[in-house]
């Protein structure tokens, strides 16, 4: 695992949402969808695989990884391939897409279908744990990718997929529990919950939760040789969320810079 090359990828892609590269023409560019149950993200790389621009949107379109607003989906989908072609002032037509691990058929044709509609061709279908090891690289240990729905948890032997698991809980979970504590609506919950200045006092709070997603990821990994957990996903951006999984694991625990964006930037990285 090269930290440092990782978190250069994904700074690049941080600074991509706001500040957009030059490109000569369309036919250079692939775009990696990223269908979050909380976040669709858009991310555009050259042909270096220089993150030029970045888009996202919070969306509630998917549950537990299944479209359930396709109409939802496809407009956003729509909105920020259209926002993209409007800063960079070209085309895009290549995109590549992931879904969890053990997606069925059905599901993965949806996708397709929503990115596809947009006026792009999915020139590359994949997993989310083996996109998600495009940028970190790993040969050995366990991927484990706290969303918004769900959590998912793959262990990597000499670079290839041997276990996967998926389970319904995730971030949405922890803004639920802060929506309870403090009387607020989830929209407030979730905005209280991403904003940094609050995030020690948001872990104070939901420990206990993280402590439960760090068993589970402990009752997953025995039988298997891992020695180490990488954490991706928006909800591991939480402080201390690598030292609560170290703890309820005994197994060392690290994640990138902006585990958010691991992901998105794996996906496009695949076209
Ligand atoms: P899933 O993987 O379940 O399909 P997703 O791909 O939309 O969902 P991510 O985009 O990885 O998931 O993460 C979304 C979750 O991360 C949301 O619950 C969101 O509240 C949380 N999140 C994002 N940024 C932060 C932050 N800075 N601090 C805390 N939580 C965050």
């Amino acid at each position: 695992y090269e930290a440092k090359r990782s978190d250069a990828m994904i700074a690049a892609v941080e600074r991509s949402l706001t500040k957009t590269g030059k490109v000569r023409s369309g036919d250079d560019l692939v775009v990696g969808v990223d269908l979050g149950t909380a976040y669709i993200v858009l991310v555009v790389l050259d042909r270096k695989r220089k993150p030029v621009a970045t888009e996202m949107q919070f969306a509630q379109v998917l549950k537990d990884g299944v479209v359930v607003d396709y109409i939802g989906a496809l407009r956003i989908v729509r909105e920020l391939k259209q926002k993209l072609e409007d800063r960079l002032g070209v085309e895009l037509t290549r995109a590549a897409i992931a879904m969890p691990s053990g997606t069925p058929e059905s599901e993965c044709k949806a996708h397709r279908h929503i990115v596809e509609s947009t006026g792009m061709d999915v020139i590359n279908m994949l997993d989310e744990p083996t996109a998600a090891n495009r940028v970190l690289n790993i040969q050995n240990g366990a991927v484990v990718d706290i969303g918004g729905g769900t959590t998912g948890l793959s262990i990597f032997k000499d670079g290839e997929v041997v276990y996967t698991m998926d389970e319904a809980t995730g971030g949405t979970h922890l803004t639920l529990v802060l929506a309870g504590n403090y009387h607020k609506s989830f929209e407030d919950a979730e905005a209280f919950k991403k904003n940094s200045d609050n995030h020690r006092e948001v872990v104070g709070v939901v420990r206990p939760v993280i402590e439960k997603m760090g068993t589970i990821v402990h009752r997953h990994i025995q039988g298997y040789d891992v020695n180490d957990i990488f954490l991706v996903g928006g909800t591991t951006c939480l402080p201390e969320f690598e030292e609560i999984v170290e703890k309820q694991t005994g197994v060392r625990t690290r994640k990138p810079k902006n585990p958010f964006l691991v992901t998105p930037l794996g996906i496009a990285i695949s076209a």
